[in-house]
């Protein structure tokens, strides 16, 4: 008689290196939180199964189609992970402890579904591994854009400057024990000053490798000045593009307007037609505000149509500036607008998705646990066009130090520095189910609005309403990808997403 594999418990959970390293695939302004592991499976360990076994407190579970669960431990390793109805009613025992009597519980355990009852749950701290460097290549910049935070001017970045700051986050990776530097190209429209550019991609490159360290580099532009000789350039050298783009014609428009008046969205669309022409694949990175957030369904949809990465970031309101931050109640209907068209396109067996659904969201991420929302503070070095440091790109008003320090990373650090607190000393948040995915949100915000870094975001009631329709969109890809297993073995079927895993549909 023919074996019906839904008899079996199967489970599908994602442990691509994208996810486990946490890092590579968001290009927003903000440097990246302290990144998790290099090697993703040392996220997942296999526990003794000795002792009495129970569902961790901050479990979260919710339903998926036919009889599918989505369950998430923030406090876990893994993410997002599916269960079929056998392994859905397994977990659910255990709402009374018992040993881990089988294969299928013990993985429920590994992947943190299942906690012991004699021990504290805790979210294992990671230690970052990437050191990125922001390199303000120049103020200038033709473009006024209505959220800019940049200090504007006409001060270019020169080349000394630019190979010494990298000479100094090479040292401060040595002392720090990262083992890969990001550099960031920015300013100011950072294509202003391309002798600067080269000068240090060319040095980076050989420094680096001298050092032992991965180099990874990508360039934050509005896209308006992209010609196809410079594309190319950047295709070759490996840098990365990342391409402001808030919206279609108006809504883009409206808050990125051109130095002389005109609109800017012409421009970038066709840089980013020419970026695509010659086979790279741009970033989005799109910043939300008042203005364009009840046409967010479609930017998301051009990207969603060329297979453009994306995030979705959050306005950061600046003093003196106007305030574009959205109501929360319209940012989560723009948001959740933008989130159905990921699902209609989830319901084709065939559509792919560009980005990781566990990092579009300004801040968020549920690849892993989070300790702090960003690296600022931690592993990340802001550098001014004179060699001014900075520890974060929306307070380069405030400089503690010069980029010859012996460990520009200990400058910023100091006592000068910014607090960025991990969340866990955010009393708002510290009971909150999504603390280690937000980690309660940008630290400098918190600071302008509250008085405190330590206070929850200004975008909290957000996350809260947002996140659980994220998590219910992985749940829904991991299992739109599972892998189409052939006839079951009469055990359960433990199977890592193949999109990024690239092992054997089942085992
Ligand atoms: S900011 Fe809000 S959603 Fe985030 S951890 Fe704090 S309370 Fe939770
Ligand atoms: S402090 Fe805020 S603006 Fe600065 S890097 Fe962190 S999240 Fe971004």
């Amino acid at each position: 008689m023919a074996t019906n594999k839904m008899d079996f418990p199967q489970i599908f959970w994602d442990s691509s290196r994208e996810r486990a390293e946490l890092e590579p695939v968001t290009e927003t302004d903000c440097a990246c939180a302290p990144a998790g592991p290099s090697d993703p499976q040392s996220a997942i360990s296999h526990p003794p199964s000795a002792g009495l076994w129970g569902l961790p407190p901050s479990l979260y579970r919710a339903p998926l189609p036919n009889g599918h669960q989505l369950a998430f431990n923030p406090v876990g390793p893994a993410g997002v992970v599916v269960l079929n109805g056998p392994a859905a009613h397994l977990l659910a025992s255990f709402a009374t402890p018992a040993p881990l009597a089988d294969h299928t519980a013990r993985q429920l355990a590994a992947l943190g579904l299942l906690t012991p009852t004699h021990a504290m749950e805790y979210a294992k701290r990671y230690t970052p591994h990437v050191l990125t460097l922001w390199l303000h290549l120049t103020t200038r910049c033709n473009l006024r854009c209505a959220y800019c935070y940049a200090p504007r001017g006409d001060a270019d970045m020169p080349p000394e400057i630019g190979r010494a700051a990298v000479d100094g986050a090479i040292r401060s990776a040595q002392a720090h024990g990262f083992q890969a530097l990001k550099l960031k190209y920015a300013g100011g429209e950072p294509l202003f000053n391309l002798p600067t550019l080269r000068a240090v991609h060319e040095w980076a490159r050989a420094r680096a490798a001298q050092a032992g360290l991965e180099l990874r580099e990508v360039i934050l532009t509005n896209g308006t000045t992209l010609t196809l000789a410079l594309l190319a350039w950047l295709r070759d050298e490996g840098v990365r593009l990342s391409v402001s783009l808030d919206g279609l014609g108006p809504a883009h428009d409206g808050q990125r307007v051109a130095a002389s008046g005109d609109d800017s969205f012409a421009a970038t669309a066709r840089g980013l037609e020419r970026a695509l022409a010659l086979g790279l694949t741009p970033h989005l990175s799109i910043t939300v505000t008042a203005h364009n957030v009840d046409r967010l369904a479609e930017v998301v949809t051009f990207a969603l149509d060329r297979n453009l990465p994306f995030n979705l970031n959050f306005v950061r309101p600046t003093p003196g500036h106007l305030n574009l931050a959205p109501a929360p109640e319209r940012l989560i209907a723009g948001l959740q607008a933008a989130l159905s068209e990921i699902e209609r396109r989830l319901q084709s067996a065939t559509s792919t998705l560009p980005s990781a659904i566990c990092h579009l969201l300004d801040r968020c991420d549920f690849s892993l646990p989070h300790h702090y929302p960003c690296g600022a503070g931690h592993a990340y070095i802001v550098v001014g066009p004179q060699g001014e440091l900075a520890p974060c790109h929306m307070k380069m008003e405030r400089t503690v130090g010069t980029i010859w320090e012996e460990d520009p990373l200990a400058a910023v650090q100091g006592e000068d520095g910014f607090h960025n607190p991990p969340v866990e000393e955010k009393e708002d948040c510290r009971e909150c189910l999504w603390r280690y995915v937000c980690a309660g949100g940008c630290p400098l915000m918190a600071q302008r609005h509250r008085g405190t870094p330590a206070a929850p975001s200004p975008y909290c009631a957000v996350y809260q309403a947002i996140l659980p329709e994220l998590l219910r969109l992985e749940g829904l890809r991991l299992l739109r990808d599972r892998p189409q297993a052939p006839a079951p073995e009469p055990r359960s079927v433990i199977s890592e997403d193949p999109r990024s895993s690239g092992r054997p549909a089942a085992q």
